[in-house]
């Protein structure tokens, strides 16, 4: 009982999987019937016109007839084989996974086909030849059209009645009609098999193509989330000391050709320990924080800003001049020093120090001389009191 409940629940899903992937197996199948047109409408063709000037041998008059016949069954086939190419031609490039109206057209399209060969062997059948036509006609339908099993179970079970049917009103002879019988019986069953196999294999692929975009999703996901991680502090969110060093050589690499020069301001919180011992470790990274948003929100959007380590702070000015720059850190040790810091509902008043170099544009320096400069204006702030901005020219004869 258990295990007929568990076959049921399988069965359901495997259900609703093949119905989902079938949207995706009638867009193939018809992409595949587009180009086999090229191939196949052609032959038709050739075979109309073959038909159409086949002389019977003398005496054979049904053979005129099976001709004629087939002459007429080809360009009808020709016919309605173009109609559902230019039909899918539309279809196609609006569809990515077929609608009710794209399954349709498959299963018209197969039946048709299925058509085709069951009244072209059984024209052939009539003048003594076999029913090779009806197992090339269904072999290749079960080739390339991709259908789920309930579905090509429909189409050959239905191709072996209509085709025994017809059989049956076109043979008299007993022992032709059971031998013809168990070839089309045997048609039908080999090429159930054949199109089961088909789906398998294809629904295999595609929910396989459909895992591994799911995990190559998640990769991606993971590889983003890790370069962030490689680029920003963690505390802060700021560019680290590497990333800033990448971003600012670019910068000055481009300063040389873009006018304005290029600004470095370095930034020391004052006695930022005091804080950390008053105030314990967790108010002194709340107030790590917020200084980085204040600093971060007090620059252009194209400024660069990171943090150089501990309550150490960089920012990098392009297409910015001495005086600019100079605003710029004055706005910043205002914003600092008139705006005291809510840290545990705590008012912390905070200032900083502040170093600044400057590269005027044309002038050819590098990153570490830049630095230096930075970090001897900020040591003469510091010595000079604290809570303002000294300015330090770099030495470009060291940096060339
Ligand atoms: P000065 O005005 O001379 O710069 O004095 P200062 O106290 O700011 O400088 P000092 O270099 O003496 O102290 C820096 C302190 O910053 C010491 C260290 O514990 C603290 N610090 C460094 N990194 C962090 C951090 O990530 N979080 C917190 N809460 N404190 C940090
Ligand atoms: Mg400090
Ligand atoms: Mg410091």
């Amino acid at each position: 009982m258990h295990d007929m409940n568990d076959l049921r629940a399988r069965l359901a899903t495997l259900k609703s999987e093949y119905r989902k992937v079938q949207g995706e197996a009638t867009i193939e199948t018809l992409r595949r019937f587009r180009v086999a047109t090229f191939v196949v409408l052609p032959i038709h063709v050739v075979l109309t016109g073959w038909f159409f000037f086949y002389q019977a041998p003398p005496g054979r008059p049904e053979l005129q007839a099976w001709a004629h016949s087939l002459y007429m069954l080809q360009a009808w086939q020709a016919l309605v084989l173009l109609f559902f190419g230019l039909f899918a031609q539309r279809y196609l490039p609006r569809h990515e996974t077929a609608n009710q109206t794209g399954v349709v057209l498959q299963v018209l399209l197969c039946a048709s086909y299925l058509f085709f060969g069951m009244v072209a062997a059984m024209l052939d059948v009539r003048v003594g030849h076999g029913i090779a036509t009806f197992l090339i006609i269904c072999q290749g339908v079960a080739i390339l059209s991709l259908m789920r099993p309930l579905l090509a179970i429909g189409m050959f079970g239905m191709a072996y009645l209509v085709f025994l049917s017809l059989l049956r009103v076109t043979v008299g002879d007993a022992a032709l009609m059971a031998s013809l019988h168990i070839q089309t019986l045997s048609t039908a069953l080999i090429s159930l098999l054949l199109s089961l196999l088909m789906w398998h294999q294809y629904t295999r692929a595609v929910l396989l193509r459909r895992q591994l975009s799911l995990s190559n999703a998640a990769l991606l996901r993971k590889q983003q989330e890790l370069e962030i991680l490689a680029q920003r502090d963690a505390l802060t969110g700021l560019y680290n000391r590497r990333q800033f060093t990448v971003l600012a050589e670019l910068e000055l690499a481009r300063a040389e050709r873009i006018p304005g020069g290029i600004a470095l301001l370095m930034v020391d919180l004052d006695f930022f320990k005091q804080i950390n011992d008053r105030h314990g470790h967790p108010a002194g990274d709340e107030v790590l924080r917020q200084v980085s948003a204040l600093l971060s929100a007090g620059v252009r959007s194209t400024d660069l800003v990171g943090r150089m380590g501990g309550e150490e702070f960089i920012v990098l000015l392009p297409h910015t001049d001495l005086e600019n720059a100079l605003a710029v850190a004055e706005k910043l040790r205002k914003t600092l020093r008139e705006r005291p810091l809510l840290v545990q509902e705590v008012q912390l008043p905070v200032t900083a120090s502040f170093g600044l170099t400057w590269l005027a544009e044309n002038q050819k320096g590098l990153l570490p001389s830049l630095y230096a400069a930075a970090d001897q204006a900020l040591y003469s702030a510091k010595h000079g009191g604290r809570d303002r901005i000294e300015v330090a020219m770099p030495n470009l004869a060291q940096s060339a």
